[in-house]
């Protein structure tokens, strides 16, 4: 999806240099990030600001994590080819778009209908293989269950225990966790009962909520 805007490209390109700046250091996810291009989740209108370093609101309670938050959290879930990814919080599809170009196979779950809509269409142009789903993200996606990796895109009040259910002996979660602001937790499954966590720091996220909603 090579775009023939060379501001963008250039914008893009420094982005990714301020990804290695910042503690990035995983190839696969500096390749994604070179592959895949933000500007196209987003409305013409705010391209200019596509590569910068920040959250975007994209409507009411939805935004487009920052780069730096995208790329930090697909470092930390340590993605390798053919990994079964479950990402909770589909969005604008971004995260979704860049673990596909990591080479994992992305199931997404989103609980509004009008985002689901409007961003099921758009990754199967720009992500072909990704899955969209339309629920609620407490209860993860059964029908393709157990998955090697899960990464919510929402701040989880706690740690769903249908999430840890659904992921494979040996597997990662990367959960921002916190109801104000949130703490990033890692999580390894390493027997079916047990689990090692360790933190990486504060970010804020949208809050996660129950149900699906129609709107
Ligand atoms: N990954 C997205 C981030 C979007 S913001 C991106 O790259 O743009 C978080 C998203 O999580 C919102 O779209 C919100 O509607 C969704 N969300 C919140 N609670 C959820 C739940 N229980 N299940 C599924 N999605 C949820």
């Amino acid at each position: 999806m090579a775009t023939q805007n060379y501001l963008l490209l250039g914008q893009k390109k420094r982005m990714i240099e301020q990804l290695r700046q910042r503690g990035i250091s995983d190839e696969n996810v500096l390749n994604a990030f070179d592959k895949m291009e933000r500007h196209l989740f987003l409305e013409s209108l705010l391209w200019p600001q596509a590569y910068e370093d920040t959250a975007i609101v994209i409507s009411t309670d939805q935004t487009i994590s920052k780069p730096s938050t995208v790329a930090f959290q697909s470092q930390l879930l340590e993605v390798r080819k053919g990994h079964k990814v479950l990402e909770i919080g589909t969005g604008s599809g971004f995260q979704a778009a860049i673990l596909y170009a990591m080479g994992a196979k992305v199931y997404t779950v989103e609980r509004q209908i009008a985002l689901f809509k409007h961003t099921k269409p758009l990754l199967a142009q720009l992500a072909p293989s990704v899955v969209t789903y339309y629920g609620d993200g407490f209860k993860g996606y059964p029908a393709f269950a157990p998955y090697d990796r899960v990464i919510v895109t929402c701040g989880a009040p706690d740690i769903p225990q249908a999430l840890l259910d659904q992921m494979v002996v040996g597997g990662i979660m990367v959960i921002p966790v916190g109801t104000e602001s949130q703490i990033m937790k890692k999580i390894v499954k390493i027997s079916d009962s047990e689990y090692e966590e360790e933190d990486f720091g504060d970010f804020v996220f949208v809050p996660m909520l129950k149900e699906r909603v129609r709107k």
